[in-house]
Formats: structure tokens, C-alpha cells, sequence
């Protein structure tokens, strides 16, 4: 399993702390900038997905 940083959408700050589930069972962070106006928020697997359709996309190019 790789560890990836966890950043903050809004303030882009990796200083996030776990804050419990969504309703959706998806991981929530809670942001510790207190200059940041976003307290909370989800994780956004879209990222992931799309670079990983690239490299499959890449695979089969070769
Ligand atoms: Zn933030």
C-alpha cells in the first residue's frame, strides 16, 4: 500500500487531520490552517482514477 500526502483542496496545506466517515463511507479530513476557509472536507478519488486510465491508455499504446 502507498501512502499519499494529503492536501487540503482549498488551501493545498498537507497539515490534515482524519475527521471520521461521510454518509458515503468515504474518508474525511479535517483542514488544521486556521487561515483556510474549508474546516472539512472528502477526498476526491477523481484524481486518481483519471491518471490511472492514463496509464492504462499508455499500456496499450505500447
Ligand atoms: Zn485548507
Amino acid at each position: 500500500m502507498v501512502l499519499e500526502p494529503i492536501c487540503c483542496p482549498a488551501c493545498h496545506t498537507p497539515d490534515v487531520v482524519k475527521n471520521g466517515k461521510s454518509d458515503e463511507g468515504k474518508q474525511r479530513y479535517r483542514c488544521r490552517n486556521t487561515k483556510c476557509s474549508r474546516a472539512s472536507f472528502i477526498r476526491d478519488y477523481t484524481y486518481q482514477v483519471s491518471v490511472d486510465h492514463k496509464e492504462l491508455r499508455q499500456g496499450l499504446n505500447r
